[in-house]
């Protein structure tokens, strides 16, 4: 069996292959999705999944993740980047 590398969601906490997931910068109190694959710092990775997203909007999880007050802009975008 191929290995292929796998990230764990900050929301639903289920290890996935990470083509299945958005990594997520963060910079000051915005967080934003990473798609150049390139930087270095903080990241965390989300599922491009309805669920885990609206759900990590509710519950601010990337407040947590990150220790400080994300901004909600964050959140929205996140949740347009979904439904859009
Ligand atoms: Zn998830």
């Amino acid at each position: 069996m191929k290995h292929i590398p796998q990230r764990m969601c900050i929301v639903c906490r289920q290890s996935k292959d990470k083509s299945e997931l958005y990594k997520l910068k963060n910079e000051q109190n915005t967080v934003y999705i990473d798609e150049t694959n390139f930087s270095a710092g903080r990241s965390c990775y989300i599922c491009k999944n309805n669920l885990c997203i609206e759900k990590c909007a509710k519950t601010h999880t990337l407040d947590k993740v990150f220790r400080k007050k994300i901004n909600e802009q964050s959140y929205q975008n996140l949740l347009e980047k979904i439904n859009g």
